[in-house]
């Protein structure tokens, strides 16, 4: 065991709790401050996807100019609201530089590596017990298409996961029917990614904060850092709005607000906010297999009681605003592929939304800053925090350990070129 630390952990989302999570088996002592009742947010609206087959990342060739498209259609998938912010434009242009084939496949390796290694410790933690008997489930997930344009584009992606030894199979029409049986799909096949899992979030998140509490690790919800005090190259007081902590070692896991906290200690990073609602419908939907609906842009998931409905892609700064009208589009993009699916207004009037921290390249940032010995960064997950959040908690708590780390962290360097 190495030696103990008093550890405060910024943000309570996924990458927090599961920072905490592994920083408490290693025997350090754990505090988590969240300015929100850890009830919301990307950490409890997501798909709930665990996700191996999302090796191409966002920052793909064409995004930005899709982005361009999309501008003035506030209800499309991908939206960038026009707006002059420094940082904003910043990010587009990083984000540009990124979206090159040649990057884009040098990244998959590397974000197949983080999800497989997230993946086992999904399974650990089910395993042991600890969150009891929590919904994990191993169907795998349909990459749904209706057109051979879109076939296409994701044959693609399909063989490098092949190539990389991830089990994807292509399912026609018939085979399709198959694997969900109980609800007609209108499309001609889908890929079936076996490799990828899911579960169910706001169960795991409540089940993770119980067992984390009993374990005694102190969870301060409604509690905002509003400031952070050094010593040179040390970190030695939290400051927030109820009190102040001092502290060994810090990690800021604060989603989308990462960059905010950082830019208090002159650490600029690149960060920008990606909207997503979720609609979750009680109802019986006969919906069994997740999906992704290709040319709707979003995802389905039977979750634990219920049936989520996710998507789009809304980069207008951090804000909570529930634009309705894209709210209804992941509605009716549903409506296109499920036969005689009807999403209740109700369920629609209980949208709720989530900020995903987005980087330039598609990438999370996972490591230490260049300026302070004892601050460690766990953000910038975009569309897979949900699926590298034990990953992440694993790494940082082998970086305070000063442990050999699960795997090579240098792509994740947060102050990187891009
Ligand atoms: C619709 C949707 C679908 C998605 N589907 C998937 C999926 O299927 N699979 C997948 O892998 N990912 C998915 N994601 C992405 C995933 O949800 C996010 O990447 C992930 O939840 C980010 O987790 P986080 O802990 O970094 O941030 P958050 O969950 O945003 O948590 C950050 C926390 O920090 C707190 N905080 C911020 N500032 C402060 C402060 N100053 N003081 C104290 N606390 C602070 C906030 O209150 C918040 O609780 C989806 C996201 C959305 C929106």
């Amino acid at each position: 065991m190495s030696k103990n630390k008093n550890v405060i952990v910024v943000g309570g989302g996924i990458i927090g709790l599961s920072t905490a999570y592994f920083l408490h088996k290693e025997g350090h002592r754990v505090t988590v401050l969240d300015k929100s009742g850890m009830n919301g947010g990307a950490s409890h609206v997501n798909a709930g996807y665990i996700t191996p087959s999302h090796i191409a990342s966002l920052a793909s060739p064409g995004m930005i100019s899709k982005g361009i498209k999309y501008m003035f259609d506030s209800s499309s998938p991908f939206y960038m609201k026009p707006r002059l912010n420094a940082d904003f434009i910043k990010w587009a242009w990083n984000f540009k530089k990124s979206s090159t084939r040649n990057k884009v496949e040098k990244a998959m390796p590397i974000i197949r590596d983080i999800n497989l290694l997230s993946r086992t410790l999904y399974e650990r933690i089910k395993d042991s017990g600890e969150l009891g008997n929590f919904h994990f489930d191993k169907k795998g997930l349909l990459m749904v298409y209706k057109t051979q344009k879109a076939r296409d584009q994701e044959a693609y992606v399909a063989k490098r996961a092949k190539e990389l030894d991830l089990e994807v199979v292509e399912l026609d029409s018939d085979g399709l029917r198959k694997v969900e049986p109980n609800i007609e799909l209108n499309a001609l096949g889908a890929f079936h990614y076996e490799c990828d899992r899911h579960s169910t979030p706001t169960q795991f998140m409540e089940r993770m904060i119980e067992f984390l509490s009993k374990q005694g690790v102190a969870i301060h919800k409604n509690e905002e850092v509003i400031d952070i005090e050094s010593n040179g190259d040390n970190i030695s007081t939290v400051i927030t709005d109820k009190g102040s902590y001092k502290t060994d070692e810090l990690v800021f896991s604060a989603g989308s607000w990462t960059s905010s906290l950082s830019k208090k200690l002159g650490i600029k990073l690149l960060l920008q906010a990606g909207k997503g609602y979720r609609i979750n419908v009680e109802s019986q939907t006969n919906i069994s297999m997740p999906a992704i609906l290709m040319e709707s842009k979003m995802a389905v998931t039977p979750m634990d009681g219920f049936t989520r409905f996710s998507g789009t892609m809304e980069f207008s700064g951090i804000n909570h605003k529930i634009r309705r009208e894209r709210v209804e589009a992941i509605a009716m993009g549903a409506q296109k592929f499920y036969s005689g699916l009807k999403i209740p207004k109700e369920d629609i009037n209980n949208a709720q939304c989530g900020l995903r921290p987005v980087t330039p390249d598609g990438l999370p940032y996972i490591g230490r800053t260049e300026r302070y010995k004892n601050l460690v960064i766990a953000t910038g997950h975009a569309m897979m925090g949900w699926s590298l959040g034990p990953a992440t908690g694993k790494l940082i708590t082998e970086l305070v350990s000063e442990k050999k780390l699960s795997m090579d962290i240098t792509p994740f360097v947060p102050e990187r070129r891009f």
